[in-house]
């Protein structure tokens, strides 16, 4: 058996055909979308996943306000930044692009921004409403996922889902929108760790096995139950002296092996990394959309 491919490009243009007719109609009423981002530092994985933000937003005709600050920018200042940015009608969706240098607190940065632009959500308000099923957004990644889910129509009530990786934005939040009631979730779920006992019993038992580790090829197909769905969230690089820059990305699923067994399966890159930006500009637009109906 050669596994289904579950693409995220496809479910994003979905989903992007939806949103510019969205986008339209907030036109119509004189609001342009508008998503702010402050980078502090030059950190070159972040500039990239910046300025494909940047190109997202052209592409979609959402304004997209870049804020680029320099490594030493004090903690103040840049909540003194949050907070113009709150204040402005004019901005939907406040970004502020992680990791921050050593010298900010991380938490106290995201507590700043006010919870209605809040499009990563990140905030401890909108991640509450995530746990008890009251959100206006949901974390990117994870609500990528669960679109794919949804688009594919694949199977997940009373689905045992495992999840590896319990991290803040993608492990947990996912977690929590798996156990929820309702269309595409409704799912039995066990989150593993680098801690877990017997942890290949445990994914061996997956229906829907989905992997955020940051490990290389960790899950091979001795790992994964027959016709089980395999979601690898994983981006990795590693050396590959025959590739036009040196290297190249691959999951944390050994994906050659692991297609011969699963029933589903996403691919890296072009799986869950198209959806993470998606999701961005679908909060984006809703927190315009949520701004017109104050
Ligand atoms: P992270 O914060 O580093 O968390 C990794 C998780 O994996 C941790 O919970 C860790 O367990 C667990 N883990 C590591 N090694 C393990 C092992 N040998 N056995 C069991 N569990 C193990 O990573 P993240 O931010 O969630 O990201 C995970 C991966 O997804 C990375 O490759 C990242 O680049 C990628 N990612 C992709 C997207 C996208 O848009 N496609 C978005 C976000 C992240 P402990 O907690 O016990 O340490």
């Amino acid at each position: 058996m050669t596994a289904d491919l579950i693409l995220g490009k496809e479910v994003s243009e979905a989903i992007y055909s939806n949103l510019r007719e969205r986008i339209d109609v907030l036109k119509a009423k004189g609001i342009e979308p508008c998503l702010a981002v402050i980078m502090v530092g030059d950190d070159p994985a972040s500039l990239v996943y910046v300025n494909m933000k940047d190109k997202k937003c052209r592409e979609l005709g959402v304004k997209s306000l870049q804020q680029h600050v320099p490594a030493d920018t004090s903690q103040e200042e840049l909540i003194s930044m949050i907070r113009k940015l709150n204040d402005d009608d004019s901005v939907h969706g406040i970004l502020v692009q992680l990791p921050l240098p050593a010298h900010i607190d991380q938490s106290e940065v995201i507590k700043a921004i006010n919870p209605a632009k809040d499009v990563d959500c990140f905030h401890p308000f909108n991640l509450g409403n995530m746990v008890i099923g009251e959100a206006d957004f949901l974390p990117a990644t994870p609500a990528g996922i669960h679109q794919m889910i949804l688009h594919y129509g694949i199977a997940t009530k009373g689905k045992h889902v495992v999840i590896v990786g319990r991290s803040n934005i993608v492990g947990k939040p996912l977690a929590n929108i798996m156990m929820q009631k309702g269309e595409g979730v409704d799912a039995t779920v066990t989150v593993v760790n680098s801690r877990t006992e017997r942890f290949e019993d445990i994914i061996r038992m997956a229906d829907i096995l989905i992997v955020a580790m940051g490990r290389p090829r960790f899950i091979t197909a001795d790992m994964v139950k027959e016709g089980a769905v395999v979601i690898d969230v994983g981006t990795n690089r590693i050396e590959d002296p025959a590739a036009k820059n040196g290297y190249r990305v691959v999951g944390d699923v050994d994906f050659e092996h692991v297609k011969e067994k699963a029933s589903a399966i996403t691919p890296v890159p072009g799986g869950v990394g198209p959806m993470t930006i998606c999701m961005l500009m679908m909060n984006t637009i809703k927190a315009a959309e949520m701004g017109v109906r104050q």
